[in-house]
C-alpha cells in the first residue's frame, strides 16, 4: 500500500527526485536533504508503513531487510569501519517529522551519545 500524499511514497514513485545511493526489492536508500553528518542516508520501505510502532508480525522480513540495508549503505558509503548510527524516530516527540518509516544512517564524524 502507498499513500498519495506521503512525501516518501512520492519519492518511491519517482514523483519527487532523490539522490538514491542503494536499493533493494523492498527498500530504497537516499541522501537526507538536510544532512546532520558527512554521511546521512535514509533507508525506507517501498511500502508505506508509518513507523516501527506500526510494524506487524508479518513485517518481520521487511524489518530485517531494512537493518541489512542500513549495513549495506554503511559499507557502500565507507563508514562501516569507522562506525555509524542507525536510528529511527517514532512519533513527533521523538523527532519524527515524516510519517513513513525510515532508518537514518549517520556517520563520517564522531557521534555524541546520548542524543538530546
Ligand atoms: P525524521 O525527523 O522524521 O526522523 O526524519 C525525516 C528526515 O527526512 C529529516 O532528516 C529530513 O531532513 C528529511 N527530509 C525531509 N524532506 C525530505 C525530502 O524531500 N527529501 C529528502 N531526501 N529528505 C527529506
Ligand atoms: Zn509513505
Amino acid at each position: 500500500m502507498v499513500s498519495d500524499d506521503c512525501l516518501f511514497c512520492r519519492i518511491v514513485r519517482g514523483e519527487i527526485p532523490a539522490d538514491v545511493v542503494a536499493e533493494g526489492e523492498s527498500w530504497l536508500a537516499f541522501r537526507d536533504i538536510q544532512p546532520q553528518a558527512p554521511v546521512h542516508v535514509l533507508v525506507i520501505p517501498r511500502r508505506h508503513v508509518e513507523s516501527v510502532d506500526s510494524l506487524a508480525p508479518e513485517d518481520a522480513d521487511l524489518s530485517g531487510d531494512l537493518l541489512l540495508a542500513a549495513a549495506e549503505v554503511a559499507r557502500v558509503e565507507g563508514i562501516a569501519e569507522s562506525g555509524y548510527r542507525a536510528v529511527t524516530n517514532v512519533g513527533e516527540r521523538a523527532g519524527q517529522s515524516v510519517f513513513h518509516l525510515h532508518v537514518h544512517v549517520l556517520g563520517g564524524r564522531r557521534m555524541r551519545w546520548p542524543p538530546g
